[in-house]
C-alpha cells in the first residue's frame, strides 16, 4: 500500500511543523486548524485504526497518551485544557489512514461534536 502523508511527515520527506518527536511518535501543527492550536499527535508505526493496533501496539498507544499532558504543557495548554479527538473510521470524518490523536485548545469548544 502507499505511504500516508503522515508517514511522509515522519520520514522528514515532506515538511511539517513538528513541536515534539521521539522514537515512537510524532506530533505537528495541523495543516487546516480549527482551533487556535491544532497539533496532530501520530504513532511512527502506521496503524490505520484501533482496528490495526494488537497487543504489541499497546505499549506505543500508552505513550502517546502519556505523552500528550506533556506537549500540551509545552505548548502552554495545561491551565485553560484541552480536547483530544480521535476519528476512527468514515462516519467519524477520518481522512488520513494513519491512526492520529487531534489536540485541540484555545477556544471553548462545543460539546457534543458534529
Ligand atoms: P482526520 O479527518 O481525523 O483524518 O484528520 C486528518 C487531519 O490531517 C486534518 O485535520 C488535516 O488538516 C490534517 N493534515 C492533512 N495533511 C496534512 C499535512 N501535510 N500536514 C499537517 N496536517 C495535515
Amino acid at each position: 500500500m502507499s505511504q500516508t502523508v503522515f508517514e511522509r511527515i515522519c520520514a522528514k520527506e515532506i515538511p511539517a511543523a513538528i513541536v515534539y518527536e521521539d522514537e515512537h511518535i510524532v506530533a505537528f501543527k495541523d495543516i487546516k486548524p480549527v482551533a487556535p492550536t491544532h497539533v496532530l499527535i501520530i504513532p511512527r508505526k502506521p496503524l490505520g485504526a484501533l482496528e490495526d493496533a494488537t497487543a504489541e501496539d499497546g505499549a506505543v498507544l500508552g505513550h502517546l497518551l502519556l505523552k500528550a499532558p506533556e506537549i500540551a504543557a509545552q505548548l502552554g495548554l495545561t491551565a485553560g485544557g484541552y480536547r483530544l479527538v480521535l476519528n476512527n473510521g468514515r462516519d467519524a470524518g477520518q481522512e488520513v489512514p494513519h491512526l492520529h490523536f487531534h489536540l485541540l485548545a484555545g477556544r471553548r469548544l462545543a460539546w457534543p461534536p458534529g
